[in-house]
């Protein structure tokens, strides 16, 4: 690495970093999303639509579902079915506390909000924090409802840690949390709410705490009844920042997986060539990761699916032929882009002795015996052999055998789709951790390696199997 990648690095990193702090939910990120795509020329296209006589050679596209997970892709110029597809996937959600359906509640005087467990926290890192709201609201307007979203900027919930002089000393050692018991985030006290807008009226008790209700009622410009629905997670009002002694990491919360996220836009709509490749760039940023991807917007829906068959066909007529799609698929790669866990200093046991990524050192490749990655040897030669000359370092990761291992996409659309996936990613501590951390540099290599591919994928001359077959279409 010379000061010139450092300095590259740095610029990239504070990029992402305003990223992250414009996306304090999954729903915001899906429009930072759009609001980028949308500068770079990409048109919005529905699936409540045929898309035939829509779409050409060299133009660039994107399609939403449910506000919080958005797929952008862009026709090469060579392309024609079925050439197959160069996706990056990656999510859009971390985990966080949602507000229940029903959140008014409250003790000892105060006002607290009924909060639900999002995917596997670091729960312990949310207390004494200074934590706000974020997320999508159903406002009904005139006679119709509409979606916004909803970011408090200002410090509205604390969830407090029991003072040390009320706890025993086995209590402390034990630091054990009860996730219904301990974490219901205080809003206000009782009597400063009175103060506010009068004693409580009698009747119904309200789903959620007036003084809630009108925080978002001023923020979205409407009335309280106005709001019929809303999913909101609570999240750190402190932004992400470049930081370190040698400013060379990222203090930042939701980096799993907005680090990804954000390498995989940047890679979209900057990597050149467009003109001249025969596939598909495609990148596909789900939600529902953190909870095992099952649902009408997580990488198991049929989201993908949809596009390959809505890309397989003739882009004037709509005809195609019935295996068409099953040809773009083998012709097609994934990269499924996720946090990788970097070796941590004073835990050094919990990593392999011989995997042990470092922070500022490249692209994790994660390999598991048992599946939980989806990466084969043939596609991690692959894209070796594409980082190779792009000064793109990469490290390899794989948990000891006495370790559990977590999972991401990629195996999930490895299986749904048929198509060959590598999981990889940037190596961060306190992953899941209400702030987490990663290098600036790695963020550099991770949109080098997908602009990469983006760009040579289908130049590299890789024989499909040991046993002498036909080799892949190339246009
Ligand atoms: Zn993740």
């Amino acid at each position: 690495m010379n000061s010139s990648t450092r300095a590259a690095g740095k610029a990239m990193a504070e990029k992402m970093v305003q990223f992250i702090n414009q996306s304090p939910s999954a729903f915001h990120a899906v429009e930072t999303c759009r609001q980028r795509l949308e500068a770079c020329g990409f048109t919005r296209l529905s699936e409540k639509q045929s898309w035939v006589g829509k779409i050409q050679n060299n133009g660039k596209y994107y399609f939403i579902r449910n506000s919080s997970s958005i797929i952008a892709f862009a026709v090469g110029g060579k392309y024609q079915a079925p050439n197959g597809l160069k996706i990056i996937g990656a999510h859009t959600d971390s985990p966080n506390f949602q507000i229940k359906p029903v959140s008014a509640t409250g003790k000892a005087g105060v006002q607290q909000v009924s909060v639900a467990t999002y995917g596997g926290g670091l729960w312990h890192t949310w207390f004494d924090r200074d934590l706000t709201v974020a997320g999508r609201v159903m406002v009904r307007r005139g006679g119709t409802i509409e979606p916004r979203l909803v970011h408090v900027e200002r410090p509205l919930l604390k969830i407090p840690n029991l003072c040390i002089h009320l706890q025993s000393a086995e209590e402390r050692a034990a630091l054990k949390i009860s996730k219904e018991d301990h974490i219901c985030p205080i809003l206000c006290t009782n009597i400063m709410a009175e103060l506010n807008s009068g004693p409580a009226k009698s009747g119904d008790k309200p789903k959620h705490h007036p003084v809630l209700l009108d925080i978002l009622a001023t923020k979205l410009g409407c009335e309280a009844g106005d709001i019929l629905d809303f999913d909101l997670s609570l999240c750190d009002t402190q932004p992400a920042v470049v930081g370190g002694a040698l400013d060379e990491f990222v203090f930042a919360p939701r980096l799993d997986n907005l680090a990804s996220t954000f390498c995989a836009l940047e890679a979209l709509v900057t990597a050149p060539d467009l003109e001249n490749d025969p596939q598909c760039r495609v990148i596909a940023l789900f939600d529902n990761e953190e909870v095992g991807s099952e649902s009408y917007q997580g990488a198991g829906c049929t989201h993908l699916a949809t596009l390959i068959n809505r890309l397989v066909c003739d882009f004037k007529t709509g005809a195609s032929t019935p295996q068409d799609a099953d040809v773009s698929a083998a012709n097609s790669v994934v990269i499924s882009a996720d946090g990788a866990h970097a070796v941590h200093p004073c835990y050094m046991g919990k990593h392999h002795e011989l995997h042990r990524p470092e922070m500022q050192k490249g692209v994790v490749l994660k390999f598991n015996a048992n599946q939980r990655y989806a990466t084969t040897a043939w596609i991690a030669a692959a894209v070796r052999e594409l980082c190779a000359g792009a000064d793109c370092p990469l490290q390899d990761f794989a948990v000891g055998n006495d370790t559990g291992c977590g999972s991401t996409i990629g195996p999930i659309t490895a299986t749904r789709l048929g198509i060959k996936t590598i999981d990889c990613g940037i190596a961060q501590l306190s992953m899941h951790s209400v702030r987490e951390t990663c290098g600036t540099i790695d963020v550099l290599y991770f949109v080098r390696m997908m602009t990469k591919v983006f760009t040579d994928w289908h130049k590299l001359d890789i024989e499909e199997d040991v046993a002498p077959a036909p080799k892949k279409a190339k246009s």
